[in-house]
C-alpha cells in the first residue's frame, strides 16, 4: 500500500500497519515490536506491532535460509525485531475481520533481534487490571498500547486542525514568556527562583493573559497560542498543574465576534478528527438562568432535570426547617425524576447520601401520587395539600419522584447540580453519543468568599464589566455583570474568556474593589496600566482547554490518558520520580535556604 511504502526507511520497506491483499507476492521488511507470540504446532506465530498497526508473522521452517526456527522460539513479548519475508493471503478461514491487515501474512525468511526486552509488568493489550499509578511508572510501555497511541494521534489531529482554522483567519502564532511575572487567574503560582536577582522570583505563567492583552497593544489584532499553563491547585480528574490552552486574543471585536470564531474552531475539530458535524450557533444562556435552572455554571444539557422552585408550596407548612429556610430568605428547591416513584427505600436514601456529601442536613422525597395521596419523608409532618401543591408547580405527575432540598440558593444549587447528575446517571439518561454545547455569558464581576468576605474575580481582574453596571462597582459590587463567557460542553467547562478592561482609570478601580492598594497595583500591573495609555485598542479573547477538548474528543474521561506524561493525582510524576531533592549548594546558589518542618 502507498501509504505503507511512505514511511520506508533503511529498516523497512513498509510499516506494520500497511499490508492488504494487493501486496501478495511482495517481498517485504518490517521492523517493530512482538506483540503476541503462540507456538501452534512447533510453527512460531507473531503479532508484530508498531504505530501503524499489527501484522501477523508465520516463521515458516521450511522456506527459512537461516535456523529461523530456534531464533523465533527465543522470541519474547516486546522484543525488537526485524523480519523479512514475503506477503502472502491467509489460509482460508483464519482471515480476521476485524484488523485492517487481517486478509494477509508475512510468511518470514529472515529475522533479527534488535532489542530484547524484559517481561512487562502488564500486558499491552489489557488495561482494565492495571492500576494506574503502575501504567505511569512504565509510562513508555503504557503509551504502546493502542488505545493511548489512538489518543495522542486525535490529539494531534485536533492540534492541526486548530492551527490551520487559526492561520485560515489571519491569526499569528505568538510565543508568550514562560518566566514571568505572576499572571493572575485566581490559582497559585509556582515560583522559580532568580539566580541573578537575589530574593526574587519568576512565576510560571499560569496564563498567557496579560502578554496576549500587550499583543493587542501593540497592534496584533489577532493573536493565538498553544500555549502551556501552570496552577500550583488540587488535582482532579480534569485538571493537571500544567496544562494547554488553545489560547485566543483580538482587538476591535465584541462578544459575539469571539464566540463565532470559537465556534468555527470547535466545528473545525471535530470535523477534521472525527468526521462529526457541529450545528453552531451553540446555544446560549445567561449566567443567573444557569444557576436557577441547573445549579451550576456548566451544567450538562445532555439531559433535562431543570430545577424547580418549590418554596411557594410549603410556605405556610407544617415543617417548622422549612419556614425557618423561607423567613431567613432561602427557598425549596427540587427535581422532578419522571417515573421514579417505585424507587425503594434504600435508593432513596442513597439519594439522600449524595445530598448530605454536598454539604446539606439531607433531601426530602416525595413519591407522586393521586390527589392527596403522596408518600413522602416528611408525610408525617406535612399534610397532604402542600404535596399536591409541590407536584403542581414542579409539573409532576402520578408515578414521579420529588427530591427537594432546602436552604440559602448557594447550598441548594450545588446540592441539586450533583443530584442533577446523579440522578440522570441512574436513570439511564445520559446518551454518550450527544454533544451539548453550551455557552454561559453574564457571569457576575465578583465573587465573595463566605468565610472572609473578600471580594475576588469570577474570572480574572482584566475582565470589562458591564457598562450598564458601572456605576455599580462601589456601591453594589456583587451586582456588577462582566463581560465573559464560558462553553461547556456536556458539563465541562471547555473554554472561557472576556471581552477586557483597556482603560487605565476602570482597571484601576477593578483593583481598587479588589482591595489591590493603587501601590500594589502598580508594582504587579504597572506595566499593564502603562502600556493602556499608549493607545489601547478594545479587546478581547478565550482560552480554550486543549487537554479536555482531548478528553472529550477521545471519550475519555480522564485527562491523563491524553497526556502523554501527566502528574499522577498525588502531583507526582511517577516515571521520572518528580518533584526531587537537590543539592544544598544549588539552592544556596539560588539563595534558598530548606526549611523542613518536622
Ligand atoms: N486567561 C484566561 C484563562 O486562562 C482565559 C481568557 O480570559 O482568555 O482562563
Amino acid at each position: 500500500m502507498m501509504d505503507s511504502q511512505k514511511l520506508q526507511t533503511q529498516y523497512r520497506t513498509d510499516t506494520c500497519g500497511g499490508l492488504r491483499k494487493e501486496d501478495d507476492g511482495r517481498e517485504v521488511t518490517l521492523v517493530g515490536w512482538v506483540f503476541r507470540w503462540r507456538d501452534h504446532g512447533g510453527i512460531v506465530f507473531i503479532d508484530m506491532r508498531d504505530r501503524y498497526g499489527v501484522t501477523q508473522i508465520v516463521f515458516d521452517r521450511n522456506s527459512a535460509e537461516q535456523d529461523i526456527d530456534s531464533l523465533a522460539h527465543k522470541l519474547r513479548s516486546e522484543f525488537v525485531i526485524q523480519v523479512k519475508g514475503q506477503v502472502r493471503p491467509r489460509p482460508e478461514g483464519t482471515v480476521n475481520e476485524s484488523l485492517p491487515t487481517g486478509e494477509v501474512e508475512v510468511s518470514a525468511t529472515h529475522l533479527e533481534i534488535i532489542s530484547e526486552s524484559e517481561n512487562p509488568p502488564f500486558r499491552l493489550d489489557d488495561k482494565g487490571e492495571v492500576g494506574e499509578d503502575i501504567r505511569l511508572q512504565y509510562r513508555y510501555l503504557d503509551l504502546r498500547r493502542e488505545e493511548l497511541q489512538r489518543y495522542i494521534r486525535i490529539r494531534h489531529d485536533a492540534v492541526i486542525a486548530a492551527r490551520k482554522y487559526m492561520d485560515t483567519l489571519s491569526f499569528l502564532d505568538i510565543e508568550t514568556p514562560i518566566l514571568c511575572k505572576p499572571t493572575p487567574e485566581g490559582a497559585r503560582d509556582f515560583l522559580v527562583p532568580a539566580r541573578m536577582h537575589p530574593g526574587k522570583f519568576y512565576a510560571l505563567p499560569q496564563s498567557p493573559q496579560i502578554y496576549k492583552q500587550i499583543l493587542m497593544v501593540s497592534g496584533f489584532d489577532r493573536y493565538y497560542q498553544i500555549a502551556r499553563c501552570f496552577r500550583d491547585e488540587a488535582l482532579r480528574a480534569d485538571r493537571q498543574l500544567e496544562f494547554t490552552q488553545i489560547d485566543i486574543e483580538m482587538s476591535f471585536i465584541d462578544e459575539d465576534d469571539i464566540i463565532k470564531v470559537t465556534e468555527g474552531l470547535m466545528e473545525t475539530i471535530y470535523r477534521q478528527t472525527l468526521g462529526i458535524e457541529l450545528k453552531p450557533p451553540f446555544v446560549r444562556m445567561g449566567y443567573d438562568e444557569c444557576m436557577e435552572l441547573y445549579g451550576i455554571d456548566r451544567p450538562d444539557l445532555r439531559y433535562d432535570l431543570q430545577i424547580k422552585d418549590l418554596s411557594d408550596a410549603f410556605r405556610g407548612c407544617e415543617f417548622r426547617v422549612f419556614n425557618q429556610i423561607l423567613d431567613t430568605g432561602g427557598r425549596i428547591r427540587g427535581i422532578v425524576v419522571p417515573g421514579a416513584a417505585g424507587y425503594s427505600r434504600k435508593e432513596l436514601d442513597d439519594i439522600n447520601a449524595v445530598a448530605v456529601d454536598m454539604g446539606s442536613k439531607g433531601c426530602v422525597w416525595q413519591r407522586v401520587g393521586g390527589g392527596g395521596e403522596h408518600d413522602s419523608s416528611i408525610k408525617n409532618i406535612v399534610s397532604q395539600p402542600y404535596f399536591d401543591k409541590a407536584a403542581e408547580l414542579a409539573g409532576a405527575s402520578r408515578g414521579d419522584l420529588l427530591v427537594f432540598v432546602g436552604g440559602p440558593d448557594s447550598l441548594t444549587s450545588k446540592v441539586l447540580a450533583r443530584l442533577r447528575q446523579y440522578l440522570a446517571a441512574r436513570e439511564g439518561l445520559i446518551d454518550k453519543n450527544k454533544l451539548s454545547f453550551l455557552w454561559v455569558t453574564d457571569f457576575p464581576l465578583f465573587e465573595r468568599d463566605e468565610a472572609t468576605g473578600a471580594l475576588s474575580s469570577s474570572h480574572h481582574p482584566f475582565t470589562s464589566p458591564h457598562p450598564e453596571d458601572l456605576d455599580k462597582l462601589e456601591s453594589e459590587p456583587e451586582k456588577v455583570r462582566s463581560r465573559a463567557y464560558d462553553i461547556v460542553l456536556n458539563g465541562y467547562e471547555i473554554g472561557g474568556g472576556s471581552i477586557r478592561i483597556h482603560n487605565p482609570d476602570v482597571q484601576r478601580r477593578i483593583f481598587r474593589a479588589l482591595g489591590i492598594s493603587d501601590e500594589q497595583a502598580e508594582y504587579k500591573f504597572g506595566f499593564l496600566l502603562k502600556a493602556f495609555q499608549y493607545g489601547a485598542p478594545p479587546h478581547g479573547g478565550i482560552a480554550m482547554g486543549m487537554d479536555r477538548v482531548a478528553m472529550l474528543l477521545c471519550g475519555t474521561d480522564s485527562i491523563r490518558d491524553v497526556i502523554p506524561f501527566p502528574k499522577s493525582s498525588k502531583a507526582s510524576g511517577l516515571m521520572e520520580d518528580a518533584p526531587a531533592m537537590v543539592e544544598e549548594k544549588e539552592l544556596l546558589e539560588l539563595h534558598i535556604r530548606k526549611i523542613v518542618k518536622k
